[in-house]
C-alpha cells in the first residue's frame, strides 16, 4: 500500500510546536518578525509576499516589507540590508527571487546576517548544514523534505538516498542533511549518466528538477519513497511536480503530492525559522 505524505497535516504538526515558542517568547517580551524584502513589482513575489504575511500574521508573527524600485543600485540596496541585519526588532530575513540582475551577482548571499538568514542563503548556513551545526538554517524547502520524512518516521540510516538536483537551495542542501542522518546518497544532475538506472538504486528518491513527470515508473525501486519537491504549470495550467504521479505511485511505500506536499510545509518552516532566529538572537 502507498502511503500519501500529505504536507497539511505536517504543517499542522509544526504549528503546535511553533505557537509553543511563540508563547514562550512572549512571556519573555520577545514578539517575533520578519522582514520580506522585495526589489521591484513581478506579481509572482507580491502574491508571495501577500500570503506569506497572512499566513504568519494567524500565527502571531509580525512581517515588514521591505520594497525597493526595481532600479534601486547596488549600493543601496546593500546599506538597506545591513540597516535590517542591524535592526533589533526584526529576527528573520526573507528575500524574494528573482532579483534584478545587477543585484543579484552572488554577493547579497553574504550579505544578509547568517543569524537573520531565516532561508538559507548566506554560505555560512550552508556551511552549518554540511557540519550538521543544528544552529543554521537550511533553506525553507530543503528542510521541509526533512520534515516530511521525520514525520513519517523513515528510517534514512544506512539508506540509499538519491537526490536529482544540485541547486543550492534544493538539491545540495537536502544531500547534505540526508548525509547527516547517515543515508548513503548519491547526487545527480543533468550530465547524470543513465538517470533512471542510478534512481532505481534509491530507497528514497528525492525530485527536484523543474521538469514536469519526469520521473517515470521505470526510476523507481518497489517500495521506494518519494518526494516531488518540483513545481512545474502545465500548457493547461496544471501544476504539476517533477514526478509522474500517476504511474509512479503504485511502486512506492510513500509518496508526496503536488500540489499540496512539499509546497505545503515550506511556509510552516519559515514560521519556525523565524522563532528559532527570534530565540537565538535573545539568547534561548
Ligand atoms: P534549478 O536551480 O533549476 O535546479 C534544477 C536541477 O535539476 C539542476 O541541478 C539541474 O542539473 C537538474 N536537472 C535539470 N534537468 C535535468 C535532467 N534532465 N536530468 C537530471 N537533472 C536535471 O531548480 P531548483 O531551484 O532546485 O528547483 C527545482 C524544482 O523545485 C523546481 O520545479 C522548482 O519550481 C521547485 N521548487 C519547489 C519549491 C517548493 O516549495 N515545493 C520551492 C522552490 C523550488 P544541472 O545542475 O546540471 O543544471
Amino acid at each position: 500500500m502507498t502511503t500519501l505524505m500529505k504536507g497539511k497535516e505536517i504543517a499542522g504538526h509544526l504549528r503546535l510546536e511553533i505557537e509553543k515558542d511563540i508563547e514562550f517568547l512572549t512571556s519573555k517580551g520577545i514578539k517575533c518578525a520578519m522582514a520580506a524584502i522585495r526589489v521591484g513589482e513581478r506579481p509572482d513575489a507580491v502574491s508571495y509576499e501577500k500570503a506569506t504575511m497572512k499566513w504568519l500574521d494567524k500565527l502571531g508573527i509580525a512581517c515588514e516589507a521591505f520594497t525597493y524600485p526595481e532600479n534601486i543600485s547596488k549600493t543601496d540596496f546593500f546599506a538597506e540590508i545591513e540597516k535590517i541585519n542591524n535592526m533589533p526588532n526584526i529576527h528573520g530575513m526573507l528575500l524574494f527571487r528573482p532579483m534584478p540582475k545587477e543585484l543579484d551577482t552572488g554577493e547579497v548571499e553574504y550579505i544578509i546576517s547568517p543569524e537573520k538568514d531565516i532561508d538559507g542563503m548566506n554560505p555560512v548556513n550552508f556551511g552549518k548544514i554540511c557540519g550538521s551545526d543544528d544552529t543554521g538554517y537550511a533553506p525553507c524547502t530543503a528542510k521541509a523534505v526533512m520534515e516530511i520524512l521525520k514525520y513519517h518516521n523513515i528510517d534514512l540510516s544506512g539508506k540509499k538516498a538519491v537526490v536529482i538536483g544540485r541547486s543550492m537551495v534544493i538539491g545540495r542542501p537536502v544531500s547534505m542533511m540526508l548525509l547527516n542522518e547517515n543515508a548513503t546518497v548519491t547526487i545527480c544532475h543533468s550530465r547524470t549518466k543513465d538517470l533512471a538506472a542510478v534512481c532505481r538504486e534509491a530507497d528514497i528518491l528525492v525530485a527536484a528538477i523543474g521538469k514536469a513527470g519526469f520521473v517515470t515508473a521505470d526510476f523507481i525501486k518497489e517500495g521506494a519513497v518519494v518526494v516531488d519537491v518540483g513545481i512545474n504549470v502545465t500548457d493547461e495550467g496544471k501544476v504539476v511536480g517533477d514526478v509522474d504521479f500517476d504511474g509512479v505511485s503504485p511502486k512506492c511505500s510513500y509518496i508526496t503530492p503536488v500540489p499540496g506536499g512539499v509546497g505545503s510545509v515550506t511556509n510552516a518552516v519559515l514560521a519556525r525559522h523565524i522563532v528559532k532566529a527570534a530565540k537565538q538572537l535573545n539568547g534561548f
